[in-house]
């Protein structure tokens, strides 16, 4: 039975101070949550917030991006275990802003897994397909290409450690959700990709979060799909309230 999962990923917004306040107000209106809740804020609050949900049972810290590197000169750059010390569990790997806008290709990204996961950081592994490969029907086939560059080199092992967001990039704040069926379709389809190379247990028992415009009034229509363990948020993260009711809706 896949535990249902919420991430939150601020991006590059919020200061320190309003950070703080978001946790604290959605902490109080979660309770004790039935999903696993994730904060994704910027490095720089990352210890402070671990700070604030240390202890707190299923909620958890996660890193936007690492480097692929353990150390060395790369100015500007974070190591996984610099972000292991400060209290981050998973990190976000191949999201769609990091591929079009840092250039992150699919090698780089299958280096950042493999190194994330050597250090004991879970990767959140995005995947989605650009408006035009939606409209020639070409959308199973893309995600299937970054998942097999970016994961299924990975060890049985490994790849247990791996949760998968699908994320439209048509989708991603833009207001346009993807329809609770197109979510199911993709994550279906992903799902038999698992079981094709690793078998239908570790299919069954890997966790596939729908990322795109995901709301307090759709999500609960989204993750009532059967293949949709719950979502990668952004921009709806950043309200205490709807992020709360989105985690409500597991
Ligand atoms: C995201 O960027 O991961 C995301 C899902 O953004 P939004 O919810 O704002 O579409």
């Amino acid at each position: 039975m896949r535990q249902p999962i919420v991430a939150g990923n601020w991006k590059m917004n919020l200061s320190l101070e309003q950070g703080l306040e978001l946790v604290h107000s959605v902490l109080e209106k979660i309770g004790s949550p039935k999903a696993r809740v994730i904060f994704a804020p910027p490095f720089p609050y990352l210890q402070a917030i671990a700070g604030l949900t240390a202890g707190r049972e299923n909620i958890f810290i996660a890193a936007q991006n690492c480097h692929q590197e353990e150390k060395g000169a790369f100015t500007g750059e974070v190591s996984a275990d610099m972000l292991r010390s400060v209290g981050a569990a998973y990190v976000l790997i191949g999201h769609s802003e990091r591929r079009q806008y840092f250039n992150e290709t699919n090698e780089v990204l299958a280096a950042k897994v493999r190194h994330a996961l050597s250090k004991g950081l879970r990767p959140i592994f995005c995947c989605g397909e650009p408006l035009v490969i939606r409209e020639q029907g070409n959308h199973i086939p893309y995600v299937a290409g970054q998942l097999d560059a970016g994961l299924f080199e990975l060890s049985e092992a490994d790849f247990r450690q791996i949760i998968i967001a699908y994320e439209p990039i048509w989708a991603i704040g833009t207001g346009r959700t993807a329809g609770s069926d197109q979510a199911q379709e993709m994550h279906a389809a992903i799902r038999k990709l698992i079981a094709d190379r690793y078998g239908a247990a570790v299919a069954e028992d890997t966790a596939i979060l729908y990322g795109g415009s995901c709301n307090a009034q759709n999500a609960a229509e989204l993750f009532g799909m059967p293949d949709v363990d719950g979502g990668l948020i952004g921009g709806a993260s950043l309200k205490a309230e709807d992020f709360a009711a989105i985690v409500g809706a597991c």
